[in-house]
């Protein structure tokens, strides 16, 4: 005899009707506490619904999610093979929190679960309508356990919480700044003024606040281990009006992988790399590596290298390769010889907004194929693997070097090093160098430029000396002496193991912007005396310049007719500027400095750059025009296909194409966190 329960759709219901309460526990014990069914209404004035949710009809679910082949070419890893299926939806009495959504281009639903008009703001933790914990954990049986209640990392340091744990807490507190922390965490992020510092570890220098709330972070996460979750988590997330973020790994500038109040699509452990080494699909052949969506841009490397080829990808080892890395556009040490980490993608696999699983390429879904190379993460779908393009392994040189100003360096005359530097920038990218460098202010008049390194992608020493010694030579014209480390490697993981720096987040004491400069600023003098002119101007204020030499290279080998920001092509310096305040600063402080990045030192560097852009993925929470800026020329049709693939605007992420029409409420100026409601805008 199955005992049933009762309970409102926001509240478990104890009352009326006789019913019993749902003795649910929160998520990670579910089945045994399970009813075999229940019911939920909307709250009264509404019309009443009723679902059922059967725990026979949930193992049902699982059991006609059966697994089936989907992609073809390539196919499919083993987990994509396992999708939900109308067949499985119908199967159960709970269809109504599960079904797909409206095929795309069709006109969107006006109304979600229990046909209540679509509110105007995404439902949030404590409204009525909120789920309650036995929905929750209905949901948590449904993908099979993979749902996780939020627990804020630094939840360890504080004891309100239930995990206190001062050794955990350490910890947290020595590793705050390592990427791979935030990385191997379902819901933090890297930039944790956008997260609201509501929980950092307690005495990190940055904590401003001494308790420990959700803030930013999302409510709840699925681990997805396959693609049925990420379909279930997607149409529940649409049918209860919930928001939905995607996280990866939590490098994007913005924290655009969080938001309060939603459920999180996490697809970290999704870590399948296959090798394909004779690709032959969507008109190219030739080896290619097929990547899930939660593999880091080392993992890559290390695979390309086993293989003995060479994958296009990001400096840092951490960043999510198929997440929004290539999402974004993705720069590389490559692309100067190859081309943006977009260009290289073969084939795309994944949910759409309405929870169906598709793949996108160049004869499947052309239009969404065009727009997930560049336009952009967390904004059509979420990805669930990509094909790149593979090369063959080549020989990396590089050179790294430090000078300063000194006794002998006047800043003029450091000044005209940097200068020198830039006059070299479209020789080096021309034949497929790429540099990648740093410029602090050490005091009054005082600068340090660190190289680190400038890279020879497919060149010995013996062609890479003789084409930057022209450069070293201008730098000892000038008085300028520098002590070179030369290397040669013989493949690009060596080469990026052996060079670039490992990298400092979790910070809450900066922040940055960045601009894609065209050639012709460092090749016309008149317009390269304006922009060192800019450039000095703000690192003279305060400002940390970390700078790129850096060209998207044509390539005919790839198909380069995609969504990556114009401006890109256009460019042979990419640079990123961050203002710093003191870590404890005051929101007011954190507000005046991140004033002047924005509309004092980049409007000078907008200035002497008309038309040109800024990378979305590396750049300011507070960009102006950022349509334009991020997205160029592309910006129309990105929109148009938003609105086609996406009408309800399940996706959101700041700056994301279409975002223009929601806002985060309970907002300070020029201090967007993502702690607020989602509403759309009036
Ligand atoms: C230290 C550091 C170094 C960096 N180095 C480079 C570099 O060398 N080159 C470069 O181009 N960029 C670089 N970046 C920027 C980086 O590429 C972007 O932040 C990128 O968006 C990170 O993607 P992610 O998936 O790892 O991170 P996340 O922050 O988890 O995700 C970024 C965005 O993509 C969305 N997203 C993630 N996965 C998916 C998915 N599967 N489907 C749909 N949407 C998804 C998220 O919702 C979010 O909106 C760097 C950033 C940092 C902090």
């Amino acid at each position: 005899m199955p005992l049933c329960c009762r309970l409102c759709f926001g509240w478990d219901s104890s009352g009326g009707g006789g019913t019993t309460p749902i003795k649910a526990d929160i998520v990670g014990s579910v089945s045994s506490s399970l009813p075999n069914s229940f019911t939920h209404n909307p709250l009264s004035g509404l019309n009443m619904v009723t679902v059922n949710l059967r725990a026979t009809t949930v193992a049902a679910v699982l059991t006609v999610l059966a697994d089936q082949t989907t992609a073809t070419c390539p196919s499919g890893f083993s987990w994509e093979n396992n999708v939900l299926t109308k067949a499985a939806i119908n199967s159960t009495t709970n269809a109504e929190l599960f079904d797909f959504g409206p095929v795309e281009g069709t006109p969107a639903s006006s109304t979600i679960i229990g046909g209540i008009p679509r509110p105007r703001c995404k439902t949030f933790p404590g409204d009525p309508l909120w789920p309650s914990n036995s929905v929750w954990n209905l949901l948590n049986l449904t993908l099979g356990g993979a749902l996780i209640k939020t627990v804020p990392l630094a939840a360890p340091c504080y004891s309100d919480w239930p995990q206190y744990d001062a050794a955990q807490c350490e910890y947290v507190k020595t590793n705050w700044n390592r990427p791979q922390l935030h990385v191997e965490d379902p819901t933090s992020a890297m930039f944790p003024l956008w997260q609201g510092q509501t929980c950092m570890p307690l005495d990190h220098p940055s904590q401003i606040y001494d308790n420990c709330t959700l803030g930013g972070y999302a409510s709840y996460s699925v681990a997805v281990t396959k693609v049925s979750q990420i379909q279930l988590a997607l149409n529940f997330a649409r049918a209860t009006n919930i928001r939905l973020v995607v996280k990866n790994t939590g490098h994007d500038f913005a924290d655009k992988s969080m938001g309060a109040g939603s459920l999180s699509v996490w697809t970290h452990k999704l870590k399948d790399i296959q090798y394909i080494p004779d690709y032959t699909c969507n008109g190219h052949s030739g080896p290619a590596l097929k990547l899930g969506s939660g593999v880091e841009t080392e993992e890559v490397y290390q695979a390309a290298e086993a293989h003995n080829v060479t994958v296009v990808g990001g400096e840092c080892r951490t960043v999510g390769m198929a997440g929004g890395y290539i999402a974004g556009g993705g720069h590389s040490p490559m692309s100067s010889l190859v081309g943006m980490g977009a260009d290289q993608v073969l084939s795309l696999d994944i949910v759409l907004p309405n929870g169906r699983f598709v793949t996108a390429s160049q004869s499947s879904y052309p239009d969404l194929f065009w727009a997930l190379r560049g336009g952009g993460g967390s904004t059509y779908g979420v990805v669930t693997s990509v094909t790149v393009k593979a090369y063959p392994q080549i020989p990396v040189s590089t050179l790294g070097f430090v000078f300063g100003t000194s006794p002998n360096v006047t800043a003029d005359t450091f000044w005209a090093g940097v200068e020198a530097y830039t006059t070299y920038f479209d020789t080096f990218t021309a034949v497929g160098a790429y540099g990648y460098w740093l410029i602090v202010n050490i005091g009054p008049g005082q600068f340090f430029f660190s190289m680190n390194p400038l890279w020879g992608g497919n060149m010995t020493l013996v062609q890479f000396q003789p084409l930057i010694q022209p450069f070293l030579d201008d730098l000892a014209n000038l008085g300028i002496s520098i002590d070179p480390v030369w290397n040669e490697y013989p493949s690009l993981y060596q080469a990026h193991s052996g060079t670039f720096p490992p990298e400092n987040v979790g910070g809450a004491d900066n922040r940055a912007a960045s601009r894609l400069f065209p050639k012709d600023n460092f090749i016309n003098p008149t317009k390269r005396n304006e922009t060192m002119a800019a450039v000095r101007y703000a690192v003279e204020a305060g400002g940390i310049l970390i700078g790129y030499n850096i060209r998207a290279a044509p390539n005919s080998a790839v198909n380069q007719t995609n969504s990556v920001n114009p401006a890109w092509r256009e460019t042979t310096g990419f640079f990123i500027l961050a203002a710093a305040w003191p870590a404890d600063a005051s929101p007011t402080v954190i507000q005046a400095q991140s004033n002047i990045l924005t509309n004092d030192w980049m409007a000078r560097w907008r200035q002497v750059s008309p038309g040109a852009g800024s990378y979305l993925s590396e750049g300011d929470i507070n960009e102006p025009n950022w349509q334009q800026s991020f997205y160029g020329s592309h910006y129309p049709r990105l929109l148009q296909l938003k609105k086609k693939y996406d009408p309800t605007g399940l996706f959101y992420a700041h700056t994301a194409v279409g975002s223009e029409d929601w806002e985060v409420e309970g907002q300070l100026p020029g201090l967007p966190t993502q702690n607020g409601r989602l509403c759309k805008k009036p």
